[in-house]
C-alpha cells in the first residue's frame, strides 16, 4: 500500500468499514474520518489537547446561540451522566422543586434522577403519544409557587415526538422559573437557538447528531445561572459547576481523566458538521432521510405511531405488523444480515419498532434499507 498518494492519514486505509449501518439514535454510524482520528494518544493536561477542548467548548456555544452570556461544560460519561450532573448541580440544596414534563422514557428518567438525589419533584405525564399540556403547565406554575425549575425533553427519542420547547420556555419564563432542556437527540440535527427557547441549561452528548463517538456529554448553560450553582452538587464527579471552573481556569483542563480519543474524534465531527453546511444542512439531510423512509415504509404497508405534525426527523416509530407470524427478533436479524441495525420499540403498551435517521446516513442508505425491508418481510 502506497502511503504517499493521498493527504489522508495513512492509517485511514486500515480502518475497516463497518459491517452494518446503525439506524439507531446513538451510538450511531460515524464517518471513517471521525474514526480515523481516534488512532493516536493524547496527554490529558498538555496544551495541544486542552486547546482542542477549548475549541470544542467555544464551537458548541456558537452552535447553540447567536446571543452572548452562554458557556459550555463537557462531562465524562454517557448522556444520562450529563443530565444527572446538570440536575444535581442546578437544583439548590434547599427550597428547590422541579416540575418535569414527560412523554416518554427519557422524561421518566429525569424524574428518576430527582428521586435518587432527593430533589422535590412534580411530574406531568402527557402520555407517550401526546405533547405536554401547556394549559396544565401554566395552571401548575400559577398554583405552586414552590416550583423553581421546569424540565422537558426536546425530541423524546422513545417515540420520535418533538416537544414544543419554545412555547414551553415562554410560559416557564412568565413565572419566571429556570428552564432545563434535554436536547440529547436533537442538538446539532434540528436548528434552534438556546436563547430563543429560553433554556438556562441544555444537555446533549458526543454520540448523537454531532456524529461523534460515545464517551462524554455537554452542557450549554446561561453563565449567570451556572455561576449561582457552587456547592449545590450532590456528587463529586458529577459537579458541573466544579468541572466548569476547572475548564475555565485550566483553559480546557478536565478535573479527572478525560476521554481524550473521544474528544479528538468529536473535534473532527464538528469540522465535518461545518463542511456539510452546519446544522441547517444536517437538518435537511435528516429530514430527507425521514421523508424517504416514511414514504417507502407506508408503501410497504407500515404505519407510523406519532401524528405527522409532532414527528421529528430524528427517529421514527412504526407499529409492528399485525400478522401473528411477525417477530421483531427475526425481522431484526434478517435486516442485520443485510447490513442494517434497527431499534426495538420502547413504548409501554404498544407494539412498535424504531428506525433512526441520524448519523452518517444518506438518502441512498435509506433507499437500500427499504429494498432490504421489502425482501425481509416474512409474514
Ligand atoms: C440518548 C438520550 C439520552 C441519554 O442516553 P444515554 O444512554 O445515557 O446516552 C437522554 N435523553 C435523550 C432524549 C436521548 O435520546
Amino acid at each position: 500500500m502506497d502511503i504517499n498518494l493521498s493527504n489522508k492519514p495513512f492509517d485511514y486505509y486500515f480502518i475497516p468499514d463497518n459491517p452494518y449501518l446503525l439506524l439507531t439514535p446513538g451510538p450511531l454510524s460515524t464517518s471513517k474520518s471521525v474514526r480515523t482520528v481516534l488512532l493516536r494518544d493524547w496527554c490529558t493536561w498538555d496544551d495541544d489537547y486542552n486547546s482542542i477542548v477549548q475549541e470544542i467548548r467555544a464551537e458548541l456555544v456558537r452552535l447553540a446561540t447567536s446571543k452572548s452570556g452562554y458557556t459550555s461544560v463537557l462531562m465524562q460519561g454517557s448522556g444520562t451522566f450529563s443530565v444527572e450532573s446538570t440536575i444535581g448541580t442546578m437544583m439548590p440544596k434547599e427550597n428547590g422543586k422541579l416540575l418535569v414534563l414527560t412523554n416518554g422514557a427519557y422524561g421518566e428518567r429525569i424524574g428518576q434522577i430527582t428521586k435518587y438525589l432527593n430533589i422535590p419533584c412534580v411530574i406531568h405525564n402527557s402520555g407517550e403519544l401526546h405533547i405536554p399540556d401547556l394549559e396544565r403547565l401554566e395552571q401548575e406554575l400559577k398554583q405552586d409557587s414552590s416550583i423553581t425549575h421546569v424540565a422537558v425533553v426536546h425530541c423524546e427519542t422513545t417515540t420520535g415526538i418533538l416537544n414544543p420547547v419554545a412555547e414551553i420556555g415562554r410560559i416557564v419564563k412568565q413565572y419566571p422559573k429556570i428552564f432545563f432542556v434535554d436536547a440529547m437527540s436533537s442538538f446539532g440535527g434540528i436548528p434552534f437557538d438556546v436563547a430563543e427557547i429560553h433554556a438556562d441549561f441544555l444537555v446533549s452528548s458526543a454520540n448523537k447528531c454531532i456524529q461523534g463517538v460515545p464517551g462524554f456529554g455537554f452542557i450549554i448553560a446561561r453563565t449567570e445561572e451556572l455561576q449561582k450553582c457552587a456547592h449545590n452538587a450532590r456528587s463529586l464527579s458529577l459537579d458541573a459547576y466544579a468541572q466548569w471552573i476547572e475548564m475555565e481556569k485550566g483553559k480546557g483542563k478536565w478535573r479527572f481523566t478525560s476521554p481524550t480519543h473521544t474528544v479528538r474524534a468529536f473535534k473532527q465531527a464538528l469540522v465535518e458538521l461545518q463542511e456539510e453546511g452546519g446544522i441547517p444542512a444536517r437538518y435537511k439531510r435528516y429530514s430527507e432521510n425521514h421523508k424517504i423512509l416514511v414514504e417507502g415504509m407506508e408503501q410497504l404497508g407500515f404505519e407510523t405511531v406519532i401524528k405527522k405534525e409532532w414527528q421529528s426527523p430524528i427517529i421514527t416509530s412504526f407499529h409492528s405488523p399485525k400478522s401473528e407470524k411477525y417477530q421483531f427478533k427475526k425481522f431484526y436479524e434478517l435486516l442485520k444480515s443485510k447490513g442494517f441495525v434497527i431499534y426495538p420499540g420502547k413504548l409501554t403498551g404498544l407494539d412498535a419498532f424504531r428506525i433512526g435517521n441520524i448519523g452518517h446516513i444518506f438518502p441512498d442508505d435509506i433507499r437500500n434499507l427499504l429494498a432490504a425491508i421489502k425482501t425481509a418481510i416474512f409474514w
